[in-house]
């Protein structure tokens, strides 16, 4: 496609159509922002947010109350609301399959963190239940004889990630929000200290709010002259096996080992994940990735070694440094606003982050649950493209 120079302007440029800026971009037009563009660089939903395993379980790996634990269980809880209304808005459902998560404990470590998390979960009067293993084995027979005990988070559910992403370009398309894809943005346009737009493949698209939502790309859209070092975003491998299942090996709960889970989805398949691992930006699933994952949902379920195995994939997951996600303005450059790092938990985390971020760009007041979480913690340096 040839490139145009000035080609649109708009009132907010959202930049990565991925869950985030699904969710942002939605959030947005019905807060009626204006001329709200969302610009990808291939199609909605390509990288991570294809991938995950669309578990929304705040509790089940949380060994304390923080900033990041009450956004999590928050967004957590807007799901249902969410559900009903992508519905009745496109027609897709979602899938949000309430059963819940069980938590397994095979040694004693195991033992000893499960304890440790229903102990604290109890205390703080969040929804955990302690099971025998027989009690988890009755909840899901296919779980391996070898299960001494587990807890079961009623509240930790799952969504089919995949669906919520169509749904939400659904959405945002029949709310009038101007999707451009196969539209790379190269640089961001700063001009005394304020955002002006972005510079893109089809040209430059002007706008006084640029949202940057790139996942694990972010550091790429950093401009050369600058010797201080922008926001640090690094892409954590993850590959995820999928299997199909059969009538032995039907469970309804997510399950976990602190090793590894095991995801069923409604049409059949099972997902099993996953890997963190530093390989840059290469998406690739390995052997040793298969072997790993493989023998952690063998731990969990052993008739899984009789499924045939039918798909296989791997994600980017966006990591800041401190593993907590960049959400809000950065007080460096007007206009300019990250949604990022979301790391292990962006399909959990989309639905607060929309409106969290579009609440602060259309009332320009900060709300107080996105304080912790500012993109002002890295002392960042101006990034983009400066004149
Ligand atoms: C294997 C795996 C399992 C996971 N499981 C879960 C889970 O169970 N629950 C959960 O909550 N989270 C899970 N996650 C994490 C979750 O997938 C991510 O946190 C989330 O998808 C991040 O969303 P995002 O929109 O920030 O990034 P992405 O989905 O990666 O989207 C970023 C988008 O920006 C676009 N882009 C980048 N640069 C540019 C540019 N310059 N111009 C235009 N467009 C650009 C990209 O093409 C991409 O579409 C998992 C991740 C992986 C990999």
């Amino acid at each position: 496609m040839r490139k145009q120079e000035g080609l649109e302007t708009a009132d907010v440029v959202v930049v990565g159509g991925g869950v985030i800026g699904l969710a942002i971009a939605r959030a947005l037009a019905m807060r009626g922002a204006g001329r709200v563009f969302l610009i990808e660089r291939t199609h909605p939903g390509a990288e991570a947010s294809r991938a995950a395993a669309g578990m929304l379980a705040p509790q089940a790996e949380a060994d304390g109350a923080d900033a990041f634990f009450e956004l999590a269980c928050a967004s957590r809880n807007l799901y249902p609301a969410l559900a009903d209304a992508l519905r009745e808005e496109t027609g897709t459902d979602i899938e949000l399959e309430r059963t819940g998560t069980l938590y397994l404990a095979f040694t004693d470590e195991d033992e000893r963190e499960i304890e440790h998390r229903f102990a604290w979960q109890r205390r703080a009067g969040l929804s955990v239940e302690r099971l025998s293993g027989d009690e988890a084995r009755g909840l899901e027979p296919c779980i391996s004889t070898l299960v001494r005990s587990a807890l079961r988070f009623p509240q930790d559910v799952q969504v089919e990630n995949r669906r919520l992403i169509a749904a939400l370009s659904a959405s945002i398309e029949k709310r009038g929000v101007r999707l451009l894809v196969e539209t790379n943005v190269e640089s961001l346009i700063i001009e005394r200290g304020r955002v002006a737009g972005v510079d893109t493949s089809r040209g430059v698209v002007s706008a006084p709010v640029v949202v940057v939502a790139t996942g694990a790309w972010t550091s790429r859209l950093t401009s050369t002259d600058k010797a201080a070092p922008p926001l640090s975003i690094e892409p954590v491998r993850g590959q995820m096996l999928c299997f199909e299942t059969n009538p032995a090996l039907s469970a309804r709960h997510v399950i976990y080992s602190p090793r590894g889970y095991i995801v069923p989805r409604l049409d059949g398949r099972l997902l099993a994940g996953t890997t963190a691992e530093r390989a840059g930006f290469e998406k690739r699933v390995t052997a040793g990735g298969i072997q790993a994952i493989t023998s952690h949902a063998l731990e969990i379920a052993p008739a899984i070694s009789d499924l045939p195995l039918v798909d296989s994939w791997a994600g980017l997951r966006p990591r800041a440094q401190d593993d907590w996600p960049v959400l809000g303005a950065c007080s460096e450059t007007e206009g300019l606003f990250y949604a990022t790092g979301h790391y292990r938990n962006g399909i959990l985390l989309a639905p607060l982050t929309g409106e969290l971020i579009a609440d602060e760009i259309t009332t320009n007041i900060t709300p107080p649950q996105l304080q912790a979480f500012s993109p002002d913690r890295f002392h960042l340096s101006t990034v983009g493209h400066v004149r």
